[in-house]
């Protein structure tokens, strides 16, 4: 063979290392790093992992593999046998095997694994010998058949059983059963005999149903599981998570062939999973769960409760159960020695498998963990303050969705405190959500479709369920632990998640839930509060907490060492104005004047200006805006005032004045009264405003140039309530800026009106020089190309790339719902371009925008305020063009100012 498809771990050495997870997938990869690197060499089971070359391989040529893999296989399993001694199907002292999957990244429960591999009714006596435990290898045998006959047999098969009809859940039943004769409630309480007969019963029953026999030769077995790992990963539920997380078709997966070892072998063995820290917070606690006398899967699988590890991994559920700590002590300490070692030596927290076998501990597998936003961002702050890591790396290690995990509301704790939790579960994934609630995967999608915000409730998830949960505010289950299906996905998408709230009784059939006395049905309103694990009736008040959450602050602050970007907000109120400042904005972007209009209190000034649009002469006009100024100026100064110290642009008066002219008779009359004309007159008026196309009309800098006194208006309320600050001592930095233009000779009209008004304002307040800054908004492709020409005016440039992806497009913003979907669908468009910079075609004009602007003017500021200022991506590429700053909605800027630093590095 020319190409190395195979990778040996075990004995203190491996052929791979942590670095080759491309080749080795993750599994195959962290295995070689823990068994061979020599500040670990730990406990692993010997094995070999087969490359994802080699699926790539079997995928392009026919399910076939490369020649001669199968005799170098088998050359490694003597290497295992060696190491061992023992020998894959030896009918006196026999090796039995695990198939795993390992991809690139984890894709939990998705892919397969075979455990047992190699027992067969030649084996099997040898093995009772050697083990001097029948139950153990009836145990192991009836697992085998499940495993082997569901993922081979049924799923590599391509065998697609009706619903509930799949062997694994007939071979459930016929368990079922036996421990109801039986009188047992757990898998442990069934006997030799019971287990013995239960493998008859699975044969048999795996040779109705599959029209075959359980294969009975070792190497048909191996081959079996190998081929069946490789299937997998273009099985259903792999093929539909791959598209929900991006992960490519082409990756495939590598399989790994690992010895054996037992947790089932009676109380003296378990297996058990870890965190080095906890996943859902992010406290420095080792965190897990075990089961004795159990095997693989089990712990996650929810068949039995599992007990903690330690003290601090106990809840509601399992703290009666022995802890590890306290049952094996011993073992427990040689696991935490491991947990420190892996954690300095990986310099992150892992996610760890074990097994004991007759009290030996085995490490069977160790990754990089998931963890929710919450956890993510202390454990970053927590690391370097340990130094394990340096600020950068943490920076770099945080994801903004997961800072953007930390800005989602919780119940608000009054009304919290009003309303007591009905159940409580585990606090899987944090934050809040409200919710109907449905009971099936199926229906979480179709009434997410249908616009409704629902909570999936189910007894347990399973990787069948992925589609609903993405659907869903919030998942709740009735069983399962921290380490359960449910709260792994959850976790990973920093989705509010409740899982294991046993008072919850689920009656699929009817489609209701039970708690106490109380019924249930599917659309009732709940909510979740997945910090606490509480469910409560109703829909309770969402409020938002990001701001004392110590460690996103200083989080942040490593995010600023590395920034050159900086980070503005777009606000209209003070208000807003100053919790933008609390998240650590560093000036204004877009203030919008015309805000001053909308909503509560503006009834006064939404008056004058109103009387002022439908005057006819200038007379009319200067009047209705004399009266207006007042306003408009306290209004200005408001915000001014907030953001002091701190850039602030004001952007003229940008919409057809048209939207403004009421539409109810009432206020029609009420304005013709002040303005001394009929309601005939004012009408006409009215329906002179209107325009075809009001979005190309007449709005923005044209509304200046028709209307100086307009620009004037707003000039010298900026300019004045500039100058009232000064006097208070409060320094200033307003930024007049000009929507909407394309042309530079605009902006020289405009510019002699504020020049003129300025000197006015000088005089008026005999001060020496007020700064400001004139620029305009780049908003239309033709201002894009002329930048040259509009810098010799402009002083700074704001790209509006709301409207210039719309006119860049020629996409109407407001209509795109009628063929976006279709063009996202069919990859016409890799993006929705409102929502991330199109780079190819808006982000060009950016670019010539910005280099021709800075040809005229060297010192040109650059920043964006469209609503991509607060997408990463586009951050990214806005920190690649050389601009100055973003601008964002106030609950957008911890995520840019850290979508900045990982920009800059
Ligand atoms: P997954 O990727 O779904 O976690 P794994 O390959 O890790 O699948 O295997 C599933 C379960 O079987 C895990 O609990 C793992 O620890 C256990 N397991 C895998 N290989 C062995 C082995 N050689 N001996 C004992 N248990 C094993
Ligand atoms: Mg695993
Ligand atoms: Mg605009």
């Amino acid at each position: 063979m020319i190409k190395k498809y195979l990778y040996f771990f075990g004995g203190g050495r491996a052929e791979g290392n942590e670095s080759m997870k491309n080749l080795l997938g993750g599994k195959g990869a962290n295995l070689a790093e823990m068994a061979g690197h020599k500040n670990l060499r730990l406990p692993v089971p010997p094995g070999f992992t087969i490359s994802t070359e080699v699926c790539t391989y079997f995928y392009a040529n026919k399910n076939q593999y490369p020649k001669g893999l199968r005799d170098d296989v088998h050359k490694l399993i003597k290497k295992i046998e060696a190491l061992m001694k023992r020998k894959f199907g030896d009918v006196e002292n026999p090796l039995l095997v695990s198939v795993r999957s390992g991809a690139r990244k984890s894709m939990p429960g998705m892919m397969e694994t075979i455990l047992n591999v190699g027992l067969t009714t030649k084996t099997i006596p040898g093995l009772i010998e050697q083990s001097k435990n029948e139950r153990f290898v009836y145990d192991s045998y009836r697992r085998l058949i499940t495993m082997y006959s569901d993922v081979v047999m049924e799923k590599a098969g391509g065998i697609e059983p009706d619903e509930n009809m799949g062997i694994r859940k007939q071979l459930d039943k016929i368990m079922d059963k036996i421990k109801a004769e039986r009188n047992v409630k757990n898998d442990t309480d069934l006997n030799v005999d019971d287990l013995k007969n239960l493998c008859v019963l699975f044969k048999k029953k795996v040779k109705a149903v599959l029209k075959k026999d359980f294969p009975d030769d070792p190497f048909d077995q191996l081959w079996g599981a190998i081929g069946a790992v490789f299937s997998s990963w273009n099985g259903k539920r792999a093929v539909s998570y791959r598209r929900i997380e991006n992960i490519p078709d082409e990756w495939g997966t590598a399989v790994n062939v690992q010895s054996m070892v037992f947790g089932n072998m009676g109380d003296d063995s378990a297996t058990g999973v870890a965190f080095t820290r906890n996943p859902g917070n992010g406290d420095n606690h080792f965190y897990g769960e075990y089961l004795v006398n159990a095997q693989g899967e089990d712990v996650v699988a929810g068949i039995r409760t599992p007990a903690p590890i330690n003290e601090v991994s106990k809840n509601d559920h399992n703290q009666k159960l022995v802890s590890l700590e306290k049952g094996m002590a011993k073992i427990y300490q040689e696991l935490f020695s491991y947990r420190k070692r892996l954690e300095k030596h990986y310099r992150d927290m892992l996610d760890i498998e074990f097994t004991i076998e007759k009290g030996r501990l085995f490490m069977l597998q160790c990754r990089v963990g998931k963890r929710n936003g919450p956890a993510a961002i202390k454990m970053a702050v927590d690391m370097v303050e340990e130094k394990l890591i340096t600020a950068k790396m943490a920076v770099s290690r945080v994801t903004p969705a997961q800072v953007d995990e930390l800005l989602h509301p919780i119940i608000d704790p009054k009304d919290e405190k009003l309303n007591r939790p009905i159940a409580h579960g585990l606090p899987a994934g944090p934050g809040g959500a409200s919710g109907m609630i449905v009971f099936s995967a199926i229906d979480a999608v179709n009434w997410a479709k249908d616009g409704k915000k629902i909570i999936l409730v189910r007894e347990e998830t399973n990787p069948e369920d992925v589609e609903g949960m993405r659907a869903a505010q919030a998942i709740l289950t009735a069983r399962g632990g921290m380490t359960s299906h449910a709260a792994l996905v959850a976790r990973g998408w920093g989705k509010c998640c409740v899982v294991g709230a046993g008072e919850i009784q689920i009656d699929y059939a009817k489609k209701t839930m039970t708690i106490g006395n109380e019924i249930f049905k599917e659309g009732e309103w709940f909510t979740l509060n997945g910090t606490k694990g509480n469910v409560h009736k109703g829909s309770l008040k969402m409020i938002d907490a990001s701001s004392e959450n110590k460690s996103l602050m200083k989080f942040l602050k490593f995010c600023d060492e590395s920034r050159r970007l900086k980070i503005r907000t777009n606000a209209d109120t003070p208000e807003d104005a100053k919790r933008a400042r609390m998240y650590g904005a560093e000036g204004i972007g877009l203030f919008r004047v015309e805000h001053m209009f909308y909503g509560k209190g503006s009834d006064k000034a939404l008056f004058l200006l109103r009387k002022m649009i439908v005057s006819k002469t200038v007379e009319e006009r200067i009047k209705a805006l004399k009266e207006l100024f007042p306003y408009m100026k306290a209004d200005i100064k408001g915000t001014l005032r907030e953001m002091k110290g701190y850039p602030v642009t004001i952007r003229l008066i940008d919409p057809p004045l048209h939207e403004f002219v009421p539409r109810e008779e009432e206020k029609r009359r009420e304005l013709a009264k002040s303005l001394n004309i009929d309601l005939k007159e004012f009408k006409k008026r009215a329906n002179q405003l209107h325009e075809n196309n009001p979005m190309m009309g007449h709005r923005g800098v044209r509304l200046g140039i028709t209307y100086p006194e307009i620009t004037e208006t707003q000039v010298r309320a900026i300019l004045e309530a500039t100058a009232e600050l000064m006097r208070e001592n409060i320094k200033v930095e307003p930024e007049i800026m000009i929507p909407v233009t394309c042309n530079v000779k605009e902006l020289e009209d405009q510019g002699i009106i504020i020049k003129r008004i300025y000197e006015e304002v000088q005089k008026k307040f005999k001060i020496k020089k007020i700064n400001y800054l004139v620029g305009t908004m780049i908003e239309i492709p033709r201002a894009a190309l002329t930048a040259g020409e509009m810098a010799k005016i402009a002083e700074f440039f704001s790209f509006g790339t709301n409207d210039l992806t719309q006119m860049g497009f020629g996409f109407s913003r407001d209509d795109i719902g009628g063929f976006l979907p279709d063009y996202l669908e069919r990859g016409i468009l890799p993006d929705d371009p409102f929502q991330t910079i199109d780079q190819e075609g808006i982000g060009e004009l950016m670019k010539i925008g910005i280099e021709r602007g800075r040809k005229t003017r060297k010192n040109l500021k650059v920043g964006i305020c469209g609503e991509h200022g607060g997408d990463p991506r586009s951050i990214d590429f806005c920190h690649k063009v050389g601009m100055n700053y973003v601008s964002c909605s106030p609950f957008r800027v911890p995520i840019a100012r850290l979508a900045a630093a990982q920009a800059a590095m």
